[in-house]
């Protein structure tokens, strides 16, 4: 009787290794010219824009149709809204573990292109009209939470990842303007230095905020702060934000916000808070931008 001798799998040979490794380079050679690997950013980036393309052909061309040609339109195009639709949310999912997308550089490039975009578009219309079209920032207290909440109620699964605030409660809202998320625990120069790289594509005004709650810098520190971004960054302006309270019982006003006030223990209290352009009481806010308020980062002036 022969012995057992197991067949050894031709796998652990030499040639089957060789050939996987020239394959694998070879993949990854070609990679570059097939334009066929993109990473999930990529492709996300890939799925918005034709998202947008599509949707603006269809705001641009289908309002001036005539009725018959709307329905011709409507048939070409909401089949062509579905798949960037489709593709749009496949690869916002795929990104999704990426951590906050207002945070990451990708997403900060992108702003900039924006912005950028939004910049030649002012100039092309100023070209045409002969008048002078310039960006503004604007305080938008309610356009940054109605927006927030019309994108929940039409594209939910898409505007859940990027809605900030609290969605159960409803207290939604989204970034405003050129502002880095507000919550984001950035120090104070780190803001403003990222923040005016916008700040040259604003001609009509713009601004960052340091939002310093109860704090109270010594005078130097200010004024060191002040110099420093006229040296180094491209910030159009900057503004030191504390925070009041005011007492509607005593009628006085104290530092910070707080929810008992200091002089009489009294709880009739409002804060006093800038929304982003100017001061106002919290009180007459919306529910997008107490939510805004509550995410807050107060930085130090040192
Ligand atoms: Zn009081």
């Amino acid at each position: 009787m022969r012995p057992y001798v197991p067949v050894r799998p031709f796998y652990l040979d030499w040639w089957p290794k060789l050939l996987a490794v020239a394959l694998v380079l070879c993949f990854a050679a070609c990679a570059p010219f097939t334009g066929r690997v993109l990473t999930p950013d990529q492709k996300y980036v890939e799925a918005l824009t034709l998202f947008n393309s599509v949707y603006r052909t269809y705001l641009d061309e289908y309002d001036l149709a005539s009725p018959a040609t709307q329905a011709e339109w409507k048939a070409k195009i909401d089949p062509a809204m579905a798949r960037a639709s489709k593709a749009l949310d496949l690869w916002g999912k795929a990104l999704k573990g990426e951590g906050s997308p207002v945070t990451t550089e990708r997403a900060f490039r992108l702003g900039l292109r924006v912005i950028a975009h939004l910049k030649l578009a002012c100039e092309a219309a100023t070209r045409k009209t002969g008048m002078r079209f310039v960006l503004e920032q604007t305080p938008a207290e309610s356009a940054a939470y109605r927006l927030a909440k019309l994108d929940i109620e039409h594209f939910p699964e898409r505007a859940e990842s990027v809605v900030k605030g609290n969605l159960s409660l409803g207290e939604i809202y989204y970034t405003n303007s050129t502002f880095l998320n507000v919550s984001e625990p950035l120090s104070p120069i780190e803001r403003v230095k990222k923040e005016g790289k916008f700040h040259d594509m604003i001609e009509a005004g713009a601004l960052s905020h340091v939002w310093i709650a109860d704090s109270r810098p010594d005078a130097r520190s200010v004024a060191s702060f002040v110099e420093s971004t006229f040296t180094h960054t491209r910030n159009a302006q900057i503004a030191f934000s504390p925070e009041f309270t005011t007492c509607n019982t005593c009628l006085r006003v104290s530092r910070g916000l707080v929810d008992v006030c200091p002089h009489c223990n009294s709880t009739e209290v409002d804060g006093i808070t800038r929304v982003t352009g100017y001061f106002s009481k919290v009180s007459g806010w919306n529910k997008g931008k107490h939510a805004e308020l509550n995410d807050r980062y107060r930085s130090k002036v040192s």
